[in-house]
């Protein structure tokens, strides 16, 4: 079976995600941004093994660490998708933009497109390409565990921030309708900041998405 944890990482609480196959101890990290070392800690303190580096899209606070923790334990990097090849170029200036120390850049092991799949110790996650926040973001959905990982595209009760360069609000709101509702209303997912929340629930209360 399927599991994971939830780590907010750096001074934005970001949600650092790691899906684990119960048996193998097998992990994949999602949007490691930073604290690697309290991270790696609490990864060794329920014994897993990180395999893999899954990345929803290159903003500092989700992608900020990837570089180093690729290099630490020589783990592949996947995702985002191409279109956030700026974002990634861009890691060392977004420090400076967002406050934070400089991080460096990287280049992805696999990069990520709508419809493909990652694979976890035998299980499946699918990817959807969900531009708006970032034109590369995508999300990781596992059908298995009724789960899906959103980063910055919905959050409890608000949707991603869309002032970014190359941001849109229109794409925004198409793809959390068109690539997240057809996941379920009973789907729960883990945004990349704040309390996890059901599409079904955000569908009934959230202000931006309500009736959609
Ligand atoms: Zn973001
Ligand atoms: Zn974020």
């Amino acid at each position: 079976m399927l599991g994971y944890f939830t780590f907010p990482v750096t001074p934005f609480r970001q949600n650092c995600s790691v899906v684990y196959d119960d048996t193998s101890r097998k992990a994949a990290v999602i949007d490691p941004g930073g604290d690697l070392d309290a991270l790696l800690a609490e990864v060794d303190r329920r014994g897993l093994q990180l395999e893999q580096i899954w990345l929803t899209h290159a903003h500092i606070d989700h992608a900020g660490g990837t570089a180093e923790l690729a290099r630490r334990l020589s783990l592949p990097i996947v995702g985002p998708h191409p279109e956030d090849q700026f974002w990634i170029e861009g890691l060392p200036q977004q420090g400076a933009m967002f406050g934070f120390p400089p991080a460096e850049a990287f280049t992805p092991t696999r990069w990520l497109h709508d419809g493909d799949t990652v694979e976890l110790a035998g299980h499946t996650l699918q990817v959807r390409h969900c531009p708006g926040h970032t034109p590369g973001h995508v999300v990781f959905h596992s059908p298995e565990m009724q789960r899906a990982f959103v980063g910055d595209v919905l959050f409890a009760g608000s949707i991603g921030r869309t002032d970014f360069p190359r941001g849109d609000h229109a794409t925004l709101i198409a793809s959390i309708t068109q690539r997240l509702w057809p996941m379920g209303d009973e789907t729960v997912f883990i945004p990349g900041h704040g309390p996890e929340s059901s599409f079904g629930r955000e569908r009934r209360t959230n202000p931006y998405v309500r009736g959609t």
